[in-house]
């Protein structure tokens, strides 16, 4: 449930709005298309709410995190909030009455909000649309620039909101107000003030290894005081400022150290731009800003019995599972670690060897192209016959996860006891 409040407060407060319009409706008197404009008002609005809800997750406020499971899930909310707030916005479009005598100040900007909103969230959605990925491209530090604009937008919006000729609804308005200013707070401490107030602590590269041909091990001492490593499976930004400016950019990267050890660990795959020029240029001594610890992917939570599957670099957070255990592991853990060839599994030694030292984990080391695709079949003989019992902990490419998440749900795990760390925020 605590896990939820953050989601179960939008959707209250998106209901409440719909109730305050219906409470409260704007005056009728003198006013043609009066039905129009009422609706048309009431998902202005709404969209508001909803776009004011996403300004303030992408503040990363670490204190909400525990009432939505974590910034990933936090990411996943402001997904959906921006996309149904996008969608608003069209219906917004085709309901109010439009006509082109007329128009004032109030119409351009809207028209400037509407122009503006489409240009940045098309390509947000692009990755899910495989026709406006090509459209968008995928440079994710491109998207990135694009999207600090949206608050400049919500802006636009808010002021034609407030310039257009609409009928009054002072209570309504006033309630909407206050998710105005919450959108503007949190897009200036977004874009300005966190670059202040924000803990970004600096560290060093001690060390840059490379266990094959795509990844980078990167280990960091802190400078001065280290950050705030609650438990294994976090994750944090990083970024290292200096000289060379790709290396500047901010990502996202899960700790595969344990939170015990006094260094910081990364496992990287040279996957896109960044990650291939970290491979190739990163070195020893570089200054590094992290901002972190985030995340809420954590084992400890769960059962005693449990299935781990890691697709790929996914084995991150799991690497940090094991190099936190000090004592006997306290659960009954099979451990898939899959991926396409076998030069590709990394620390599959240190995997073994934990797995020797605990008989309670059982580790499945799996090469698609040699061994064939893990099956939901196989999980489940290795489980005994029944998986309807188990805790799953998953971590690897999205479809993988959808995939296997619809299967463990008609193997009859319960959908609350499936938890997944996605790599994408986007
Ligand atoms: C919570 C979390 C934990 C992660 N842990 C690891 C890990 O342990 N090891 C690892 O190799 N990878 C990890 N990733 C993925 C890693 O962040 C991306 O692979 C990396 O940022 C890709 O950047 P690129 O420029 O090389 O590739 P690009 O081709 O530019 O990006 C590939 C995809 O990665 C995502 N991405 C790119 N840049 C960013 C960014 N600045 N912020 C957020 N997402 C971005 C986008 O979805 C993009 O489409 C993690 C991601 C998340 C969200």
């Amino acid at each position: 449930m605590k896990r939820n409040l953050g989601n179960i407060v939008i959707i209250a407060v998106v209901v409440l709005t719909i109730l305050i319009w219906i409470i409260f409706p704007p005056v009728r008197e003198g006013v043609q298309n009066y039905e129009r404009y009422y609706a048309g008002e009431m998902l202005g609005s709404l969209m508001i709410v909803l776009m004011s809800c996403s300004l303030f997750i992408s503040t990363r406020p670490k204190w909400a995190e525990r009432y939505f499971g974590g910034l990933d899930r936090m990411y996943m909310t402001h997904r959906r909030t921006s996309t149904s707030a996008f969608l608003l916005m069209f219906v917004h479009v085709l309901t109010v009455p439009i006509t082109i005598m007329n128009l004032r100040l109030g119409n351009y900007l809207g028209m400037i909000a509407f122009l503006g909103l489409v240009a940045i969230v098309l390509p947000t959605l692009s990755p899910r649309i495989p026709f406006l990925s090509k459209l968008a491209g995928k440079d994710y530090e491109d998207w990135k620039k694009l999207h600090r604009f949206v608050g400049i937008f919500f802006i636009f919006g808010y002021v034609h909101s407030i310039t257009v000729n609409a009928p009054t609804a002072k209570v309504a308005i006033n309630w909407t107000t206050i998710f105005v200013y919450i959108g503007i707070a949190s897009y200036l401490y977004t874009e300005v003030l966190g670059r202040f107030l924000k803990k970004h602590v600096p560290y060093t590269v001690e060390a840059v290894k490379h266990p094959n041909s795509s990844t980078t091990e990167v280990t960091l001492r802190p400078k001065k005081g280290p950050i705030r490593h609650r438990h294994p499976g976090q994750f944090m930004f990083i970024r290292f400022p200096g000289m060379d400016k790709k290396l500047n950019e901010s990502h996202p990267f899960t700790i595969s150290s344990a939170p015990h050890e006094d260094v910081l660990r990364l496992t990287i795959k040279a996957s896109g731009d960044f990650t291939r020029h970290l491979f190739e240029n990163l070195k020893e001594g570089t200054q590094a800003i992290i901002d972190g610890a985030y995340g809420m992917f954590d084992y400890k939570l769960g059962g005693e019995k449990q299935i781990w599957l890691a697709g790929g670099i996914g084995v991150t957070p799991f690497l940090s599972f094991l190099r936190d255990l000090k004592d006997e592991m306290k659960h009954d853990v099979d451990f898939y670690y899959t991926v396409r060839h076998r030069e590709e599994a990394v620390f599959v030694d240190e995997i073994e060897a934990a797995a020797a030292k605990n008989p309670r984990l059982r580790a499945h080391v799996r090469a698609s192209s040699t061994d064939g695709s893990l099956s939901i079949e196989e999980i489940i003989k290795n489980a005994g016959g029944n998986v309807s019992d188990r805790h799953v902990y998953m971590c690897g490419p999205f479809p993988m996860m959808q995939a296997f998440e619809q299967k463990f749900i008609e193997a009859g795990v319960p959908q609350a006891n499936i938890h997944y760390e996605e790599f994408n925020f986007r």
